[in-house]
């Protein structure tokens, strides 16, 4: 089948030609996708014969909602989407003062072993398409009924590690016959894949970026994550100094607030000393470990200190308010204690809305 929703315009004009059709449909197709739509039928415009040529050999590679939790505490939404090929992926619309932010998934599963994160159980799957992360943001939408202003790529997964599909994603997004989003509104977090740092100061240079950092010491952080032992700290430091030098850009550096592992005073001090002088933003969160896991969050004093301790030193630094803690908020806990539940008959918590 081939992908229609995964194409750029010109990949999909040149791909109808082939059919002996006219560009304008074209574009009457790219519309009807980034409008949400999940049938040709629903392309009303199309002659009959067209979109019955369509659906025989194309897919809108359209996701089904498996269930939707609203928070009731802050409204947050969190989607557990299957694929076509019957994979499961999640997705989260978090509500926030300055807009409606949807949190995407890049891949299906993980290969990057970070010890604190549930993304990685089962290890990867296989990449998502530029289609895929596409219909994460426009089933959202069309479900919620509402508005888009942010897309971060925070969800499951590895986006530099799925370079090639993040970027035409990016630019499907940009399109103004889509979404057409600016790309100021896009963050791509990372790990740490240096290659991907340097290739993305030059494709996507006013996307912002954020990595990951859980640590400020080779030992600790290679502890935490698998991927410092290949790009070590030191090695991605310059990668950033770089990025930020090319692109003018702050990096927002995440940090993950974990007790008695790296919420320490000297860890703080640690941090401050490794970023000083970088244009850069802080983001402190606290651990989310409500799902089978060894690690337990910073305390909110340790929290509270941590932060302030980068601050006196100089480093802009925020801790984050957590959305959706009531609803498997981070990385990966849904899409596994889905399949935990599956296993074991255990049904719904308390505090869940399931559709
Ligand atoms: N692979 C990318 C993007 C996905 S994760 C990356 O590593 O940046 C988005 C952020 O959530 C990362 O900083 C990740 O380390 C963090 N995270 C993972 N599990 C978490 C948990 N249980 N609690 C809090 N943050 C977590």
């Amino acid at each position: 089948m081939v992908r229609l929703k995964s194409m750029d315009l010109e990949a999909l004009k040149e791909y109808l030609a082939g059919l002996g059709l006219p560009p304008y449909r074209g574009e009457q197709i790219f519309r009807w996708m980034h409008r949400g739509v999940s049938s040709f039928e629903e392309m009303s415009d199309l002659p009959l014969s067209l979109r019955e040529k369509l659906k025989g050999q194309c897919t809108l590679e359209v996701l089904q909602t498996e269930t939707v939790q609203i928070s009731r505490r802050d409204g947050t939404r969190k989607y557990l989407f299957s694929l076509e090929d019957g994979q499961k992926i999640e997705s989260v619309l978090m509500r926030y003062r300055y807009g409606n932010t949807a949190c995407i998934s890049s891949q299906a599963g993980c290969r990057m072993g970070c010890a604190f994160c549930a993304s990685k159980e089962g290890g990867l799957i296989r990449q998502l398409t530029e289609g895929e992360m596409l219909e994460q943001v426009l089933r959202m939408k069309r479900e919620s009924g509402l508005e888009i202003q942010h897309v971060v790529v925070m969800g499951t997964g590895e986006p530099f590690d799925n370079y090639r599909n993040l970027v035409g994603f990016l630019r499907l997004l940009h399109n103004p016959l889509g979404l057409g989003m600016s790309y100021r509104s896009m963050t791509v977090s990372t790990c740490g894949l240096i290659p991907g740092i340097d290739a993305f100061a030059g494709d996507m240079p006013q996307t912002t970026l954020a990595v990951s950092l859980h640590a400020p010491q080779e030992t600790l952080r290679s502890r935490l994550m698998p991927i410092n032992r290949k790009y070590p700290l030191k090695e991605l430091m310059e990668a950033c100094r770089r990025y930020t030098q090319r692109t003018n850009k702050r990096i927002t550096f995440e940090y993950v607030l974990i007790e008695g592992v790296n919420d320490s005073g000297r860890m703080a001090e640690s941090l401050a000393l490794l970023l000083k002088g970088m244009l850069c933003h802080v983001n402190l969160i606290p651990f989310n470990g409500i799902y089978r896991n060894a690690f337990r969050s910073a305390s909110p004093e340790m929290c509270r200190r941590f932060l302030r301790i980068l601050s006196d030193n100089g480093i802009q630094a925020t801790l984050r308010r957590e959305l959706g803690r009531d609803i498997d908020g981070a990385c990966g806990q849904l899409r596994s204690r889905k399949s935990m539940s599956l296993e074991t008959g255990e049904g719904p918590k308390e505090g869940d809305k399931i559709k």
